[in-house]
């Protein structure tokens, strides 16, 4: 549980990615090797959003015995609202780490508008995927440049308009220095919907098409809960997202559900359809989301 927000493609970012997805800080090492093997691939500017697993499999180097994916198939269609639901360790954070390139399918591939992503350069794959983690820590820095970090070299304007759209600005303002209030480790604490906020704003400024998002599974206030829907709402709008879904309220709004376990497809539909179905998710909406 650490900082993170929008686009990606620096050391310090996908190391707090990472640990914003798994809480596993021991396989920082794993990554750095990952990311200085993964370089040279086509650069690419304009992705649509479309993404696809096709009969993809993984296993963790550490644990070889264990098919965390096991012949996944899945395709996501721009613009799509997914969310993905499933039992913990089914394998949906492993699926946000095979799709940010932090590992490699052991088989089978990963395609963005239908090219193989190992065959795409990571840093400008990324630059298109925001991530919006469970917890928000911020850097050690000020708010703008927080929020400035989704698309270094943006002017305050755009900051500003990016953090209006996120329901940042108004707290931001209300901080004895406004923008330029120094947040993170030694800054001013700031509440945890105020933090995903600020990762909003940054994904927002980064204008990545395709969004995942971990969704919180501690409750927030009412009002911060109401102000953090409304800005996912503005983020998703015409992007790709998909949603690691706890609420729900997220999967009824969603395009289509896919749910996982042991790192399968095992059902895929509306929340209607899969209710009727009688099957795994309807056992998890009855007994998990809420
Ligand atoms: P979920 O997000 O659905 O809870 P994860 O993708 O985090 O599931 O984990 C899927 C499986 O992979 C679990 O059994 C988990 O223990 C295992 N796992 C996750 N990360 C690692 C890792 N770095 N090394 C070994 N096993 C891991
Ligand atoms: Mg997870």
């Amino acid at each position: 549980s650490i900082f993170v927000g929008a686009s990606l493609g620096s050391f310090p970012e996908i190391i707090s990615q990472l640990q914003a997805m798994s809480g596993a800080s021991e396989r920082i090492r794993e990554i750095l090797q990952d990311e200085t093997e993964a370089s040279g691939g086509e650069k690419i500017t304009g992705l649509t959003g479309a993404l696809a697993f096709e009969d993809v499999a993984f296993r963790y180097s550490s644990r070889p015995e264990q098919a965390v994916i096991d012949g996944l198939n899945l395709e996501v269609e721009p613009g799509q609202r997914v969310a993905l639901v499933g039992p913990s360790g089914a394998g949906k954070s492993t699926i946000f780490s095979l799709i940010l390139g932090f590992h490699r399918p052991g088989a089978g591939k990963v395609t963005f508008d239908g090219r193989d992503a190992t065959t795409l350069d990571l840093a400008s794959l990324r630059s298109q995927i925001a991530v919006v983690p469970q917890e928000v820590l911020l850097f050690g820095g000020t708010i703008l440049e927080n929020i400035e970090y989704g698309r270094p070299g943006a002017t305050k304007e755009e900051i500003e308009a990016a953090a209006k759209e996120a329901n940042a600005h108004d707290f931001i303002m209300s901080l004895p220095e406004g923008y330029a209030t120094m947040v993170g480790p030694r800054g001013v604490k700031i509440s945890g919907g105020q933090r995903q906020r600020i990762a909003i704003a940054r994904a927002i400024l980064s204008d990545a098409r395709i969004l995942l998002l971990d969704e919180a599974t501690s409750a927030l206030d009412t009002e911060s809960e109401r102000l953090v829907n409304e800005a996912l709402e503005r983020l998703m709008k015409g992007r790709t997202s998909l949603v690691i879904a706890h609420r729900l309220s997220t999967v009824r709004h969603a395009d289509r559900i896919l749910v996982i376990n042991h790192g399968k497809l095992v059902e895929s539909g509306t929340h209607d359809q899969l209710v009727a179905m009688r099957g795994t998710y309807r056992l998890l909406a009855e007994t998990q989301l809420a």
